[in-house]
């Protein structure tokens, strides 16, 4: 799909929204949901999504949602540094198929880097579920602990 185009409620981001699709959630608020990456590129690899914007991309979303799902992205990205002490933290957000978006919901990504260690392909090899259930049990103790 290029740039421009129809939002399509079947994808998997918004089928995750309607639960029609399971996710291994982190954190949710009344404007955003924030999930592990399944096919992740480092470990703690986290997608942050608006929940009610119908947005395919930066060219269609409304700026405050933006700002909602980037405040949202800075406050889990002191999370995963705090539990996960990676050396780095790369945030993208890409916009149509040749700069790399699969998924037309748009969303950022949180990708943790360490010193030595190169990232794994972009939405190739599937995490092994026991460690995204471990990973999302430690996050969400943090996010809960950090609410208290
Ligand atoms: P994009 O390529 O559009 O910037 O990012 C889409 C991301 O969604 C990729 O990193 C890909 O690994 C991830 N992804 C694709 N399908 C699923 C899924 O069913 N569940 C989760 N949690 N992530 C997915």
């Amino acid at each position: 799909m290029s740039l421009y185009g129809q939002y399509d409620p079947q994808n998997i981001f918004a089928l995750i929204l309607r639960g029609e699709a399971p996710c291994y959630k982190i954190y949710e608020d009344a404007d955003v949901l924030a999930f592990l990456d399944i096919f992740p590129q480092s470990r703690g690899h986290v997608l942050v999504i608006p929940k009610a914007a119908q947005a395919r991309n930066i060219l269609d979303v409304d700026p405050a949602v933006l700002g909602k799902m980037m405040s949202a992205a800075q406050r889990l990205t002191r999370i995963l540094v705090d539990e996960l002490q990676p050396d780095g933290v790369q945030i993208a957000q890409f916009n149509g198929a040749p700069a790399g978006q699969t998924v037309f919901h748009i969303h950022v990504h949180i990708i943790p880097r360490w010193n030595g260690e190169a990232p794994e392909a972009h939405g190739r090899g599937k995490a092994d579920p026991q460690e995204l259930e471990a990973l999302q049990a430690r996050l969400v103790e943090r996010i809960d602990s950090q609410a208290e």
